[in-house]
């Protein structure tokens, strides 16, 4: 962001999201915003299989493109929404837009899996599974193209509600991914009782494995223990070729980060996809000892 965007906060203010007008809540055409509090759109991340450097999927990220401040990251916008009704109206769109932009990609050739982000209060209720169910029937889209990314915290508030919705999600035949693990409380449990298809790393163990010997052991034993209990891991944050190494030495499955790629739009993704040469391991045993 530029030095002459204004603060996110502004005179203690939260930022206004825009209108849950019809616009962004499931037309498909976007009408250049009258109100002039932006758009919604959806930013793609690859995952690279680390192995391999063949790219197994992307992360959709919300992004929130303000009219005065530019692009707004999801963090505060999904904080402010998650008070209200919005948040539901985001989700609703989110899914729309990823399920059906998967259908373009298959209809293109395109052999991706896309994981979407929901938040606590959307697993409160089994309606994002019933729409997520609709919508992939609706476009025709394989089920396990899709990963639904839940966080430890959404287990927290009404565990009932919550494991009844990812179940449900699990019976359609999406995967399910446990996002920024080992920053929750009990994780151990979840991983013991959640149909989990996927565990990712949270990003701020990650960033910190080069250079603080305590993130790495905790990463290196994430590995381990996820895949020991036959979850696929990603490590998401991977900046650096050091630290990529490091998560090959370990055994780490996937990777997601600004060393292969920022998310970007799906316009961008394709070019990107096209250009994109496999990222893989030269070295060795002691790889993860090399500086
Ligand atoms: P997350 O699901 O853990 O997403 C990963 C975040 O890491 C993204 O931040 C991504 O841009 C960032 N990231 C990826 N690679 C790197 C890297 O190499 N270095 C660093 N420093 N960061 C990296 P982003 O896009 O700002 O999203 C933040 C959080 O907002 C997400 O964390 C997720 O919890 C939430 N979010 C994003 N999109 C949605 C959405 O559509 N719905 C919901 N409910 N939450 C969303
Ligand atoms: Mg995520
Ligand atoms: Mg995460
Ligand atoms: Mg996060």
């Amino acid at each position: 962001r530029s030095a002459d965007v204004p603060p996110a906060v502004a005179d203690g203010q939260p930022p206004t999201p825009p209108p849950a007008g019809p616009a962004w809540s499931g037309e498909r055409e976007r009408q250049p915003d009258p109100t002039g509090a932006g758009e919604i759109t959806m930013y793609y991340q690859p995952q690279i299989a680390i192995a391999t450097g063949e790219v197994v999927g992307v992360e959709a990220l919300l992004r929130w493109r303000h009219p005065r401040r530019g692009m707004v990251d999801p963090g505060e916008l999904i904080q402010v929404a998650e008070q209200s009704a919005v948040m539901r109206l985001l989700t609703r769109r989110v899914v729309d837009d990823v399920v059906e932009q998967l259908a373009k990609w298959t209809a293109a050739g395109t052999d991706l899996r896309a994981a979407l982000n929901v938040s606590v209060r959307d697993l409160h209720t089994g309606e994002v599974a019933d729409q997520i169910a609709d919508r992939l029937t609706r476009f025709g889209v394989r089920p396990d193209r899709l990963q639904v990314e839940i966080t430890e915290g959404a287990l927290m508030a009404d565990p009932r509600r919550v494991l009844a919705t990812i179940s449900q999600l699990h019976r359609i035949g999406v995967g399910i991914a446990l996002d920024d693990f080992g920053t929750g409380y009990s994780s151990l449990q979840h991983l013991r009782r959640l149909p989990l298809s996927e565990v990712k790393v949270d990003r701020s163990f990650v960033l910190g494995m080069t250079e603080d010997a305590d993130d790495a052991a905790i990463v290196r034993s994430m590995i381990e223990l996820a895949g020991a209990l036959g979850l696929r891991v990603v490590a998401e944050g991977v900046e650096d070729e050091r630290t990529w190494r490091l998560l090959h030495a370990a055994g780490c499955d996937v990777a997601q980060g600004w060393f292969y790629a920022r998310p970007m739009p799906a316009e961008e993704l394709t070019g990107w996809l096209a250009r994109y040469r496999p990222v893989r391991p030269t070295v060795t045993a002691d790889g993860d000892r090399q500086r």
